[in-house]
């Protein structure tokens, strides 16, 4: 037996996330001008960091041969005085990613079970996989959180449920009063993960009150990014709020200073730059508007979607895909999701989309 046969076969038969394709290695590997690429694969902020995170990156150059501070005082408590919990409610990671394995770590096991939604976040079932616990896939409802069935899917083993609000990568979401009703039928010895990595995109009467449900609910983790709305997914930086019970459960399996320093300060900064935060909104409503209406005039079906992305159907999305990386515009086939006939393309800036267009329409011609 060799070393690597000797891991657990849980561990062997993960088929490892597959995330949107760099700009450099597509310009490479095709001989593509970076320059000319366009990519809208990972649903990052087409505005990239807003200027008071740069600033604040840029005051912190100077200490970076310091340990970031663990406690991370000074973010937990704008995060605290922001969404009225105590920094003790509070877990940092680098992206909210870091957060879902914590959260995976702290309480499955080999021998428990997790439950979550056919077509959504892909992490999940990895974070799921990798601690030896069972996944346990529950059929979509229009490509969204079937909660009923959820809810019927928890077994007496089950510890996690994951729910993506919106979903990636498909762009749906579910209704506050249904995730409520989840909610109060759930086991309160079931952890609830409720991902809002897109949250920052909603109008207002959309939005889920997930945090305050949390004084009602012991049992909810609420889950949010600094990568998507707030422009700075490249410095790795999510926090998730919860009971401090859970918080004090999670910290045992937190690696210490997981958030460094430059991530901890653009964060802070990113959290007082509400005139970037709202230009990206705006800027995310019409690509969506630019980008939906296109496919609406081609013919293509799409999934109406409340992220920064929308997914759509083609006859054959592999030669779609290919057609468009070789014309210089990145999008994220849905294969590894089980939507082989899906891709889903980012919003970008209107000349990015615009790109986008204009090879989709050539694609189509040709
Ligand atoms: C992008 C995304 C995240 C956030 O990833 P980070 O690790 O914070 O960059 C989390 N959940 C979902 C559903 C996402 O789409």
């Amino acid at each position: 037996m060799s070393l690597c046969d000797l891991a657990p076969e849980y561990v062997r038969a993960i088929s490892p996330y597959q995330p949107g394709r760099p700009i450099e290695e597509v310009a490479r590997e095709l001989n593509l001008d970076p320059a000319s690429i366009v990519k809208l694969a990972s649903n990052e902020n087409p505005l990239g960091i807003g200027p008071k995170a740069k600033a604040a990156v840029a005051a912190q150059l100077g200490d970076l041969a310091r340990y970031p501070d663990d406690a991370a005082f000074s973010l937990k408590h704008k995060i605290g005085q922001k969404f009225g919990v105590k920094e003790s409610q509070i877990i940092l990671g680098a992206g909210s990613n870091d957060i879902l394995e914590f959260i995976a770590h702290a309480f499955l096991a080999p021998g428990v079970s997790s439950v979550y939604s056919q077509y959504t976040f892909a992490v999940y079932p990895l974070a799921v996989q990798a601690t030896g616990a069972t996944g346990i896939e529950v059929k979509a409802v229009d490509y969204g959180h079937d909660l009923e069935a959820m809810l019927a899917a928890i077994r007496p083993d089950t510890r996690v449920v994951w729910i993506a609000n919106p979903n990636n990568p498909t762009g749906t979401l579910a209704r506050p009063g249904d995730l409520i009703e989840f909610l109060e039928k759930c086991p309160k010895d079931v952890l609830v993960v409720l991902d809002e990595a897109y949250t920052e995109f909603l109008p207002a009467e959309k939005r889920s009150d997930s945090v305050n449900w949390l004084r009602q609910f012991p049992n909810l983790l609420v889950c949010r990014t600094f990568s998507k709305a707030y422009g700075l997914a490249g410095l790795r930086v999510g926090f998730a709020l919860m009971s401090e019970e859970v918080a004090a459960i999670i910290n045992r399996v937190r690696r210490p200073f997981n958030v460094n320093n430059l991530a901890l300060a653009a964060a802070e900064a990113a959290l007082d730059d509400m005139e970037f935060l709202r230009e990206s909104v705006r800027i995310n409503s019409e690509g969506m508007a630019q980008i939906t209406g296109t496919l609406q005039r081609l013919g293509i079906p799409f999934i109406q979607s409340w992220g920064n992305f929308v997914t759509f159907h083609v006859g054959d999305a592999k030669a779609l895909n290919q057609y468009m990386l070789q014309n210089g515009v990145i999008l994220r086939p849905l294969a590894g999701y089980n939507m082989p006939n899906s891709l889903r393309v980012s919003i970008g800036l209107p000349q990015e989309n615009a790109r986008f267009i204009e090879v989709l329409e050539q694609a189509l011609a040709d």
